[in-house]
């Protein structure tokens, strides 16, 4: 007969090796990832880590989407340019306030 406590130890050193196989390759993806943008900043390939559009946006240009300070439709605070919201009353801006 097989010994509960030799089956029971077999059972969870294999899910600890599975977990631990798991955690260690998202680790090592996260850190290459990391490692692989730093270096492409660095050569000039990508000027910011983000690649969202939003950051894009000149504040300084009058024609850049939302840019500009934007006037609340409900109270008339003024708002800065990438405030979705009023930070009076926390009614929505719209895209061109
Ligand atoms: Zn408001």
């Amino acid at each position: 007969m097989v010994d509960v406590g030799t089956v029971y130890l077999v059972a969870t050193g294999a899910l600890l090796l599975v977990a631990l196989g798991v955690g260690a390759r998202a680790l090592v993806a996260i850190f290459r990832e990391g490692r692989e943008r730093s270096r492409r900043r660095r050569e000039g390939e990508i000027e910011r880590y983000t690649e969202d559009p939003v950051y894009d946006r000149d504040p300084a240009d009058p024609e850049t989407d939302g840019a500009g300070p934007s006037t609340c439709p409900q109270c008339g605070a003024e708002n800065a340019a990438e405030f979705v919201y009023c930070r009076e009353c926390a009614s929505p801006l719209g895209p061109n306030g």
